[in-house]
């Protein structure tokens, strides 16, 4: 059996003075006919990830708008979600792809999830490549079907991307984050829609916190809060580059000896090589007091990325590959300036020089942080500037109000 997720409720009616009236006057206006239409959304996990984090504010705000609207989790064993995280690490590119065998156990629990699948529904989405063999099963559950791709398959290793599209195509719609992710197999595939993400303003981890609030949470990890503090918030992961931020660092301490430097991230405590990069992130940190590395065994939370955000005085984000950069949109909201590599997502977020600034190399993220932390004034129009392009672009009801349009167009 498929997994009904428990959820709050949520009233778009909080966010109107956040988004603007006019984003929830648009909603409201495309949610009277589809009032009672019943939404399925499908994904592999409730907890943990970019997924679940949308879906927890998402489905709410489609029920507090009328429609009937439900949040299943699939049934996997190991096995399974062990074949689905190569697929994952494969579709973006990893060389190493699922066995013949494996294959096999992803076809079969796809098909038992489909056959499990109750009801009759007006929209199925289903999020990304876990489940997306379930329409091929399932298809007389649901009137149109949606295929929600959260992740980058613009240079997928060929062979699981062959076995994909089929599947892919069998959707009425596609979603995705960006043009350039969609995989070329796909092109002029007329359901292809491009929609990016978004962040909740009024979750823990994006609630305005009082300046005291946040500098309350950070003294307890060791932050001088009389210092400035550059930080960035990711996982440990080579793609993050936090090698790369230390260098970053270190090079701006020259100009600004008082700087210190978080690295706040959280771990799978299921992910070896997540923690063997952890170790040297560290190791190369060289016990250095001013560079503060934490992880969620130091009990970082949402309250706590929420306060080191709020806190810095420059956010980082210097990956090397990114899919979107929630944390990019977290940053931005706080109204922080924010530096950050110039690949994926993260220049539909940043426009440089104007709502923060785009680097390639650690020597040119210590020359705009030197920048930024001499001219404060500089800082605080990036910041606002930012704040401004969130929220005009990345806050859940500018999401709400897509999925609408297109739930508009499918009905005809
Ligand atoms: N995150 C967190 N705690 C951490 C590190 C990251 O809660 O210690 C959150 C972060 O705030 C963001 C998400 O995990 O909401 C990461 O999303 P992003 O798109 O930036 O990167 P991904 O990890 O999906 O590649």
């Amino acid at each position: 059996m498929l997994q009904e997720v428990a959820l709050g409720s949520k009233s778009l009616a909080d966010y109107t003075h956040l988004s603007g009236r006019g984003v929830v006057d648009e909603i409201r206006e495309l949610a009277g006919p589809l009032e009672g239409k019943r939404v399925l959304h499908v994904s592999a996990t409730a907890f943990g990830g970019g997924v679940s984090e949308i879906l927890y504010t998402l489905v709410p705000l489609m029920r507090d708008v009328g429609m009937d609207t439900s949040w299943q989790i699939i049934m996997g064993r190991e096995e399974f979600f062990n074949a689905t995280k190569l697929l994952h690490n494969s579709l973006q590119g990893d060389p190493k792809s699922l066995s013949g065998e494996q294959w096999e156990l992803f076809d079969h629990y796809n098909s038992i999830n489909a056959e499990s699948l109750e009801g009759d529904w007006d929209f199925v989405i289903v999020h990304d490549p876990q489940p997306v063999g379930m329409r091929h099963g399932a298809r007389d559950h649901g009137k149109h079907w949606i295929w929600r791709c959260h992740i980058d398959l613009s240079e997928p290793n060929p062979d699981p991307i062959e076995r994909l599209l089929p599947l892919i195509s069998e959707y009425d719609a596609s979603v995705w984050h960006m043009e350039q992710y969609v995989p070329a197999g796909l092109n002029g595939h007329g359901g292809v829609q491009i929609v990016p993400p978004a962040i909740d303003p009024l979750s823990p981890k994006n609630m305005a916190l009082s300046a005291d609030d946040a500098s309350y949470v950070c003294e307890q990890f060791g932050i001088d809060v009389d210092r400035p503090l550059l930080c960035q918030v990711s996982r440990f992961d080579p793609w993050k580059d936090p090698i790369g931020v230390i260098d970053a660092y270190r090079d701006a301490t020259v100009e600004l000896p008082h700087l210190q430097l978080a690295l706040v991230g959280s771990m799978a405590t299921d992910d070896p090589e997540g923690w063997e990069f952890f170790r040297r992130t560290y190791e190369y940190a060289d016990s250095d007091p001013d560079i503060k590395i934490l992880n969620n065994l130091n009990n970082v939370g949402a309250i706590e990325v929420n306060a080191f955000q709020s806190q810095a005085d420059v956010l980082m984000q210097k990956s090397i590959r990114e899919g979107f950069g929630l944390t990019v949109t977290e940053g931005l909201w706080k109204s922080r300036p924010m530096i950050a590599g110039d690949v994926g997502g993260i220049p539909l977020q940043i426009v440089d020089g104007e709502s923060g600034f785009l680097v390639s190399t650690p020597a040119e993220a210590a020359q705009r942080t030197v920048q930024v932390l001499q001219d404060p004034g500089l800082g605080k129009n990036l910041g606002r500037a930012g704040k401004e392009r969130a929220r005009e672009r990345f806050l859940t009801p500018r999401l709400l109000l897509d999925w609408l349009r297109m739930f508009t167009s499918l009905e005809g």
